[in-house]
Parts: C-alpha cells; structure tokens; sequence
C-alpha cells in the first residue's frame, strides 16, 4: 500500500487514513479476485435475450442470398441508360420477391420488379417507377439522370458468408436475436447466468407484512437488491432477514455460498457491537475490507466465501444502492461475460452550487433534463443523506464529483450517470 492516490492498484485517497481506497482501486481489487463464468449451454433463440453469447457466430450465408432491387420499378443494364433526353425501353416481364424473372433481359428491354426481387441476368441498376413514364403496355420511358448501379442491394452487403458476425462475451440483443434468425440460427450457445443469493442482517429488521415494534425498521433493503438484480439478469435466491446472530450468521453465509456465484449482504459490515460479517467472512472464507473513500458508502467487506464472490454492503438504504451500483454491478457484469464493465455517463450543466471536499468520490443523486438547444442539465435532488432513499427514487442519474473536485458552481460541467443505463 502506498500514501500516493494515483498508479498503484491499492491507492490511498487521504493520508491520514491509509487503510481508505479510492474506488477505481476498489473496483480494480474486486475484478481481480473475480474468475468469469464459464459454463456454457444452448437456448433456442426466443429465450436468449439479453444471455451472454458463448460462441464465435460465423455466417454459413450470404445476407442479403441475392442481389436485388431496393424498389419498386424497372431493372436494366446501366449501360443501357439514356445520356441525355430519354429512351425507350421494352418491357419483357416481371420480378417480384417470390417469383424471380428467370430469363435474361437483352439490350433495349426491361423488366418490372418488385422490391426484394432478385436482378434478373443482364439488369444492374433499378429505376424508380415514380420517375418512369408508361408509354403503352410493352414500353417504358427512361429519362437522363439515372445512373447505373442505383437502387440494388448487393448479395452479402449486410454480411458476407464466412464473416464473424457476434463474438463470445456479448449480451444478445433484439437486433442480434434477428440476426441470427436470418442467418438460420435455432439456438445459440450462450454461458450460464450468475446465480447470487442476498439477504438482509439486523435486529431491528422486520419483513413486511409484521408489525413494528419501537425501533424496528421493515427490510427494505432486499427489496431494492432485488430490484438492481433483477434488471441485471442474473438467477436469484433471496434468503430473507438475518438476526444480528454469529451463529445464524454462519448458517447463511454457508447456505449462500454453496448455492451462489455470488453472495451479497447488507447492514452490519461497520464497527458497532452488532457488526459480525468481516467476523464470519473472515472465519468461513478471505475477507478483505475496505473504507473506500466515498460518500455514500464508505464501508464495504469483499472477499471469497469457497468459489463464491462476497459483498458485504452497509445497512443505509441509498449506501446499498450506490454500492451496489458501483461495485457489485462491474463485478457482476464480468463475471457473467469476462469483459469489464464500460459506464454510460454524458455530460450536463450543473444547475446549482455544490460542495463537496477534496478526497473522495461522492455519487450525488441528481435529476437531468433536457434543455431545448439539446443539451442537458442536471440539478441535485434535495437532502442527500445515506438514509434518504427518496433521493434515489427522485433522481434520475448520479452526479459524479471525484476525489479530486473541491465544488462544483452553477453551470459547470459535471458528468452523470443516468440511472436507467444501470444494468
Ligand atoms: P448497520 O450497518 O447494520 O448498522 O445499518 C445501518 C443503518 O441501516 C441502520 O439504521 C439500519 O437500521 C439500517 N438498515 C440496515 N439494514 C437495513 C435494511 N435491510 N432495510 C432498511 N434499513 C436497514
Ligand atoms: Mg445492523
């Protein structure tokens, strides 16, 4: 460990705390302990949204299979067209998507064709039926300004036979899912979805549907992981409340760890009497701990329970939100596709002062919109304290201030992080 904050991985953001990380060093350490998924297994393609493709997907075809028309209207050579004033053409037949035009269309001829059709032999270039003129029947008028090639789709454009279309590590889209049905794709190979059990800890907790007793908080801690893991794809066991009780603790934790690639708790990770989980994770597995230099939440326990990943969240409702977003949701997200995890932030104008000191990363919840010259604004949403959760759900992005920003002043540049790219 080292007193500088840049370069080494386990960087420090205040002198005066060592042991504090900055969060790129955070989130640096939990990749490093992370082994991505690798089992693999096939789905048929309407259940593979949003799975992790396992396979190199290489075109056994030509896409478009032909060349044909972008319109409707007449097919011929290029070379047949008028250079000045017009000509006449023959018309000799039609091709329409279904029914090709099997002959071979001559010097002087034309043939009516349907978009999607394949070019019959001796066509290149498609003219637009607005911009023809029917003589009578059998005759077609072409005047100057059509140029040859014009208007044709070329066999392979789109993809060519034997090109890689979607590499392993992808999550399928709705536009991929297409793909690869116009390839012939039935199924895909696509790797396993994380499995992550979670849970609450905490005395005071209680779930809903109980009573409250003075003091006594309902979970709802569970219910916004279960939301955040939901949105991020992954297999969910939910493992309900846990008591402030070493013994029931260690039944959890083993419980979670046998059945999840990952494990993520909340509430008892800081230094008060009730706090077991760096205690247990320690006796059942490596723990590592951390105060990360940001606001809100500050203490974080990472660590392995046997093969599984641990996450340790603090109690506060927004801490768990922000944490989980930050961290466990990059951490997720390689192990579950072996690529690191890239966020979406864009740029706002701040719409008021903010403070904040030097030294740590605070992830203030902010609401943007935007202006009407395009651009976008972003201005903080009120009382920000870890327990707020409203801030969260009356926000639409974080504000990111980094360790090094002392302040922000109305109408400077911040960056954000719109929540609903969280996933
Ligand atoms: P702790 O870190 O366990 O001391 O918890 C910090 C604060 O978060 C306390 O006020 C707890 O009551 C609260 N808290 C902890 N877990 C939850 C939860 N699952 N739902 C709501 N509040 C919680
Ligand atoms: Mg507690």
């Amino acid at each position: 460990m080292t007193d500088q904050a840049s370069g080494s991985s386990v960087s420090c953001a205040d002198p005066e705390a060592p042991s504090t990380l900055t969060v790129a060093a955070a989130r640096e350490a939990i990749l490093a302990n992370i082994t991505p998924i690798e089992t693999n297994l096939r789905l048929p393609l309407r259940d593979a949204l949003n799975a992790v493709l396992a396979q190199d997907i290489v075109s056994p075809i030509d896409v478009p299979g032909h060349t044909n028309s972008a319109m409707d209207g007449y097919a011929m050579a290029g070379s047949d067209l008028p250079q000045q004033a017009y000509r006449d053409f023959n018309l000799i037949g039609t091709a329409v998507a279904g029914a090709p035009f099997d002959q071979s269309c001559g010097e002087g001829e034309c043939i009516r064709i349907m978009t999607g059709a394949p070019m019959p032999a001796g066509t290149d270039t498609v003219v637009m039926q607005e911009q023809t003129t029917l003589v009578n029947e059998s005759l077609v008028r072409i005047s100057q300004g059509q140029h040859p090639g014009q208007n044709v789709r070329l066999a392979g454009e789109d993809i060519a036979q034997g090109s890689v279309v979607l590499k392993p590590g992808r999550r399928l889209t709705p536009a991929d899912l297409g793909i690869l049905a116009s390839l012939g794709f039935a199924e895909v190979t696509i790797r396993r979805r994380p499995r992550v059990a979670f849970f609450s800890t905490g005395d005071e907790l209680r779930s809903i549907g109980e009573p409250l007793a003075a003091g006594e908080v309902y979970d709802s801690n569970r219910y916004s992981l279960h939301g955040m893991l939901q949105k991020a794809d992954v297999e969910l066991l939910d493992l309900g409340v846990v008591g402030d009780d070493p013994d029931a603790l260690r039944q959890a934790f083993d419980r979670a760890a046998e059945a999840a690639d990952m494990v993520v708790t909340s509430g008892g990770v800081s230094v008060g009497e009730a706090d077991y989980t760096k205690t247990i994770l320690q006796q059942l597995g490596d723990m590592q701990f951390w105060k990360i230099a940001m606001k809100p939440g500050r203490p974080l326990a990472f660590g392995k329970l046997g093969d599984s990943n641990f996450f340790g969240l603090p109690g506060n409702p927004v801490a768990v939100m922000v944490t989980f977003y930050q961290f466990v949701l990059p951490a997720l997200h390689y192990l579950a596709t072996g690529t690191p995890y890239t966020p979406f932030t864009l740029q706002a104008l701040s719409g008021q002062n903010i403070r904040k000191k030097a030294g740590r990363y605070e992830f203030v919840r902010g609401l943007m919109q935007r202006l009407e010259d395009g651009s976008y604004q972003v201005d903080t949403v009120g009382r920000q304290g870890s327990g707020i959760l409203t801030s969260m759900s009356r926000g639409n992005c974080f504000i990111l201030l980094p360790e090094d920003c002392d302040g922000i002043e109305c109408g400077d540049t911040v960056i954000v992080q719109p929540f609903e790219t969280l996933a």
